[in-house]
């Protein structure tokens, strides 16, 4: 079969591999109709996951349809088409039944990391019957590969971990994939104003179109400046940071309110600095994790009633043997004016 397979910093091709194979019971080999490019392979190709090592085939998201399922599996049987979680997990212990999956003790892997990831015509799927989910039928398999990462990662570690309620004035920083997953999700919940902050004014417009209801534009507007005068100097009751700079997680900690919500969803390469002695005498509580995706059955349950889509967020599409080309585009994002790209089989 093909893969996309990292080669070592700034190295990837598109090769012939091994077909994965049955290596345990819980095994489920999946066929990938559907997957996209994350953010967080760019973050692998420049070399700032040491993890992952070369000869990996990346990719965390996808559909497919089972292809051939291990003696212990109960769940699914070939044939079946299914959504692909990017963590797996046992679903049995300690951690999973904290719904903790990120941290489940025979797995927790993100695919594409430690293992065999989803950029290829099949995958191996460890403990497939809790890390995948049946597709429902007629659903847009476009918004569901939004599922297998960046929705859960905006609900839980973005709006459930800032705590978002009604009426907040809620800020999120960092308008990409995730951050947009953010602005979606946050509205469940139903917040009275909702900032987002971007640099590129093209994602601002579209953060608009899909919620926000204020725009700030970091490099033209200062961030602080414009919350504070917005919220009578108060600022807001929850920030939350998805883009994974020190700079942003500093803004978060200058408009933050007495009592709010620091959320951290980025992932930060380097240490950044906590202003303690600020943090404290305001009561604030600082969250931040990796995603577990245990609200992926009410994600789905929520596309199926139609109250969200985030199949609003693919602006392009390619056939999955032109993945290289895809994955020029999305390098270049912002010239290209790309959020998710859809690879089909
Ligand atoms: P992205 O790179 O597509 O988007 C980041 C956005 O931040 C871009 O729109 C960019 O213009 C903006 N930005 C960059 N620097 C900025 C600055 N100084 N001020 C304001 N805006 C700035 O990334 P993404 O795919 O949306 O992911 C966002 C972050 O979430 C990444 O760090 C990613 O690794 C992380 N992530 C975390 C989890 C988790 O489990 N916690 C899961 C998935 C992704
Ligand atoms: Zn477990």
């Amino acid at each position: 079969m093909k893969a996309l397979v990292y080669n070592g910093p700034g190295e990837k091709d598109w090769v012939e591999k091994d077909k994965p194979e049955i290596e345990k019971p819980t095994d489920v080999i999946v066929k990938v109709t559907k997957t996209t490019i994350c953010g967080t392979d760019l973050h692998i190709l420049k070399g700032d996951v040491p993890a992952v090592t070369p000869g990996r085939t990346l990719g965390h998201e996808g559909v497919g349809v089972v292809e051939a399922v291990g003696p212990a599996v109960q769940n699914f049987k070939p044939g079946d088409p299914v959504l692909i979680s990017c963590v797996t997990s046992c679903g049995k212990c300690a951690n999973c039944k904290r719904q903790l999956y990120a941290h489940c003790a025979d797995g927790g892997w993100i695919l594409g990391h430690l293992i065999d990831g989803t950029q290829a015509e099949y995958v191996r799927i460890p403990h497939g019957d809790n890390s995948l989910y049946p597709i429902p039928e007629g659903a847009d398999e476009e918004a569901l590969v939004m599922l297998s990462d960046i929705m859960p990662t905006g609900l839980e570690i973005g709006v459930q971990y800032g705590k978002v309620k009604p009426g907040d004035t809620i800020a999120i920083i960092g308008a990409g994939p995730v951050g947009m997953s953010v602005l979606l999700t946050a509205q469940f919940y139903s917040p009275g104003r909702i900032v987002m902050i971007d640099m590129d004014p093209a994602r601002l417009e579209l953060a608009r179109q899909f919620g926000a209801t204020d725009t700030i534009q970091v490099g033209t507007d200062d961030p602080v400046e414009n919350i504070m005068a917005m919220t009578d100097g108060v600022g807001v009751d929850v920030a939350i940071e998805a883009v994974g700079v020190p700079a942003t997680f500093d803004i978060c900690q200058k408009i933050i309110s007495a009592g709010g919500n620091i959320a951290n969803v980025g992932v930060h390469g380097t240490p950044v600095e906590l202003h303690i002695e600020e943090l404290w005498i305001k009561n604030i509580n600082i969250s931040m994790g990796l995603v577990s995706t245990n609200t992926t059955p009410m994600l789905l349950k929520t596309l199926n009633s139609g109250k969200v889509n985030p199949a609003k967020l693919v602006t392009h599409r390619f056939k999955l043997d032109k993945i290289l080309d895809a994955y020029e585009v999305f390098g270049n994002a912002a010239r290209e004016k790309a959020m998710k790209i859809i690879l089909n089989a």
